[in-house]
């Protein structure tokens, strides 16, 4: 039996592939590179020593995903692959949609003709909308997001509710997300950003490595302790960890739950910056502008349910996120590009 890990060449799927694998589960990984590069799988079999089953395609593509279940035994569907951007979310709202939403949905159909029954999605902390009380709690309602990609996951999410509630014998856990960063410790593995990073470490880094001149900090007036916004930042092997704990909790799970996977701890932007300062050595220069649309001030995740059920908590705090994201850079100045 293996797992399927769509988006496995990705950020968070690539190193959850490695703990799998670590593990001595089988992977299949259905990618189609839309933000990934295929070294990550050459770097993810150089780790591991592991020949890897790799299909470049896309997850809206029905009849290779027949194939896929027929030609291998897949007992989970662990589905990572979306696209992230908030910010070209807002701009390509159809392509969000099509991607994220239909992508999932065919998904799911095609599970369902194959017989396979267990689902394990990435869904964001962003599906608590901007009126959500923190720390966010599993029970809050969700809703009132602010941009396509949000929304997307929230569509997602009430799909695969409505979707199980009529086929009782399918599990399926939502997990929510809080903000992943850091990179595996060998710095063979990160996130592979191209581009402008829209989010607040990789910009970091970027203007460490002098290919940014300076930070801007989006909002220094927020009702928080020194004004800029506060984020729960996790670590992206404890997030991988997570999904382990997650498959090997799923005989216990009867229909649809849903998990929050943060650290349960905030960090302000400047907090961040200071932190960086003092791994790396270099200074960040920074400039303070307006505030980003659809932001908010500070959120955290209550994160007592997937203690208590899943046994999972994150282990490693901000300066091990910092000191191996930057490890990463630091090795791959160039991304794998
Ligand atoms: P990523 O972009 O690094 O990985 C996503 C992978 O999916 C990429 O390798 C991409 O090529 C692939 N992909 C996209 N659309 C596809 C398609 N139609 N068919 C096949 N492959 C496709 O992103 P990530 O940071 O690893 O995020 C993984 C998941 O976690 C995503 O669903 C994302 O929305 C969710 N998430 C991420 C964060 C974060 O901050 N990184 C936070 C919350 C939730
Ligand atoms: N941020 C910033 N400058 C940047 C990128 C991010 O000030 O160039 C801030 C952003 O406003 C937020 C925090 O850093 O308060 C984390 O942003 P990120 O995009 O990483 O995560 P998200 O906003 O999705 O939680």
């Amino acid at each position: 039996m293996a797992i399927l890990v769509t988006g496995g060449a990705g950020y968070i799927g690539s190193h959850t592939v490695l703990i799998l694998l670590k593990y001595g589960i089988e992977v299949v990984i259905l990618d189609n590179l839309c933000n990934a590069s295929h070294k990550i799988i050459n770097r993810l079999e150089k780790i591991t020593n592991k020949k890897l089953i790799f299909i470049e395609n896309n997850i809206v593509n029905r009849i290779c995903l027949k194939n896929l279940f027929k030609k291998y035994d897949i007992s989970t569907v662990m589905h990572f692959a979306a696209l992230k951007s908030i910010n070209d979310s807002l701009h390509q709202p159809l392509l969000y949609y099509s991607n994220n939403v239909t992508g999932t949905i065919i998904l799911l159909e095609e599970m369902l003709s194959a017989n396979i029954r267990n689902f394990i999605f990435s869904s964001s902390a962003t599906v608590y909308g901007i009126d959500s009380p923190i720390p966010y709690c599993e029970t809050n309602s969700i809703g009132h997001t602010t941009n396509p990609y949000s929304t997307s996951k929230l569509m997602i999410e009430f799909i695969i509710r409505d979707f199980v509630k009529v086929n009782p014998s399918f599990k399926a856990v939502a997990l929510r997300y809080f903000n992943p960063v850091g990179a595996h410790e060998s710095g063979e593995l990160g996130e592979n950003s191209t581009g402008v990073p829209n989010n607040l470490l990789p910009y970091i880094a970027q203007v460490a490595l002098g290919r940014l001149k300076k930070l801007n900090i989006f909002g220094n007036n927020y009702n928080t302790p020194d004004g800029t916004a506060q984020r729960d930042y996790l670590h992206v092997i404890d997030l991988a960890e997570g999904h382990l704990n997650v498959l090997n909790h799923l005989p216990k799970i009867k229909g649809y739950k849903v998990y929050n996977f943060g650290s349960g701890k905030i960090f302000s932007v400047l907090e961040v910056i200071k932190i960086f300062e003092k791994i790396s050595g270099k200074k960040i220069l920074f400039e303070y502008k307006p505030r980003r649309e659809g932001d908010l001030p500070s959120f955290w995740a209550d994160t007592s349910l997937a203690k208590n059920e899943l046994g999972w908590q994150a282990k490693r705090d901000i300066y091990t996120m910092i000191r191996d994201m930057w490890n990463w850079y630091i090795k791959n100045p160039n991304g794998l590009n």
